[in-house]
């Protein structure tokens, strides 16, 4: 197993109170997988991604919870460890590249500290002209033309397109076996989504990355993912295969997401689901989706349901199932 995720917990204090986000999420993942990661905004999809590799803010705590990834305990890890993991083994595209992205420092010098960064592992120190090739050759690698005027270009100098894919071959500098790809086509033109997302896939399968795609839009999920887990109010909802997960959906707050999705299809536009994420300060002692769930039951805002397995590759946790 690549990556294995339990009972993971991770809260976020602020000045009077703590936010109970993640709330005991478990993920599995195979060598070689497409994961999807699918949820409204705010449902703590890019926390989870953060906590895998140990990048929260310094406000967070994690109370619960483990993550394996190979053999290394990454919530145990030394610095050192975690240091060569983020370095040579995963790497992360983040969801905003112009808050990514530092606005002060040319192209060139945020690639060429990644490059030396990963150099440094093998006790080497690159010159400048090894560092100038190599970055030449990863912006190429993600197509983006002239790539020597995008060295010299600040971020603000280039479009949302060439930011994303500059953001993407910064990931693949590290991503050795796993790519985390954060909502990758957000703040991005409608009309390149399509050749981002081309781009992903081509070098993901062109390297042999095992992927974790974080997203709420259910038609790239369909499109790059084997399977997918549903994430709601920091709880995952259901795993499935991602064909299966959203053509039939089980679980109450699935099948409302997937039914809410606009469609070429159809003349209507979805209706959307009532009410609001759960209050993280003082989230429901029970299923946190209770609130605006049109099956809840007493129990339901009572007792946090368990895993149902429905078969061995579809998983539930609803008190309808149990
Ligand atoms: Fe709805 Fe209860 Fe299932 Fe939660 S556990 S989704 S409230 S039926």
């Amino acid at each position: 197993m690549l990556l294995r995720i339990d009972d993971l917990h991770v809260h976020y204090k602020s000045y009077w109170y703590v936010n109970q986000v993640l709330n005991g999420v478990w993920l599995r993942m195979d060598e070689g997988e497409r994961i999807g990661i699918v949820g409204e905004t705010g449902s703590g999809k890019t926390t989870l991604l953060k906590t895998i590799l140990r990048i929260l803010p310094q406000n967070s705590s994690i109370p619960r919870g483990t993550i394996k990834y190979r053999e290394i305990d990454i919530l145990k890890a030394s610095e050192a460890e975690l240091s060569k993991v983020r370095r040579s083994e995963i790497g992360m595209i983040f969801q905003d590249p112009m808050a990514a992205l530092n606005p002060v420092f040319k192209i060139k010098d945020q690639l060429y500290d990644v490059i030396k960064y990963k150099f440094l592992a093998d006790g080497s120190n690159p010159s400048k002209a090894v560092l100038h090739e190599h970055a030449l050759g990863v912006l190429e690698s993600v197509s983006l033309p002239d790539p020597e005027r995008v060295l010299e270009s600040f971020p603000f100098q280039l479009s949302g397109g060439m930011r994303q894919r500059v953001m993407i071959a910064m990931a693949l500098l590290s991503a050795g076996k796993l790519l985390l790809a954060d909502e990758p086509t957000t703040n991005i033109d409608v009309t390149l989504q399509d050749q981002i997302l081309r781009l992903i896939d081509k070098l993901v399968k062109q390297r042999g990355l095992s992927t974790i795609l974080v997203s709420h839009a259910l038609g790239m999920v369909r499109q790059m993912t084997d399977r997918a887990y549903v994430l709601y109010a920091g709880d995952i909802m259901e795993e499935a295969r991602t064909g299966e997960l959203l053509d039939h959906p089980k679980h109450p707050y699935t099948d409302l997401l997937v039914s809410s999705a606009p469609k070429i299809s159809s003349r209507r536009i979805g209706e959307g689901i009532r009410g609001k994420l759960p209050d993280y300060r003082s989230p429901p002692a029970g299923c946190r989706f209770a609130p605006r769930c049109p099956y809840a039951m007493d129990k339901c805002h009572k007792v946090k349901p368990k895993r149902t397995a429905l078969n061995a590759e579809h998983v539930v946790a609803c008190h309808l199932y149990e």
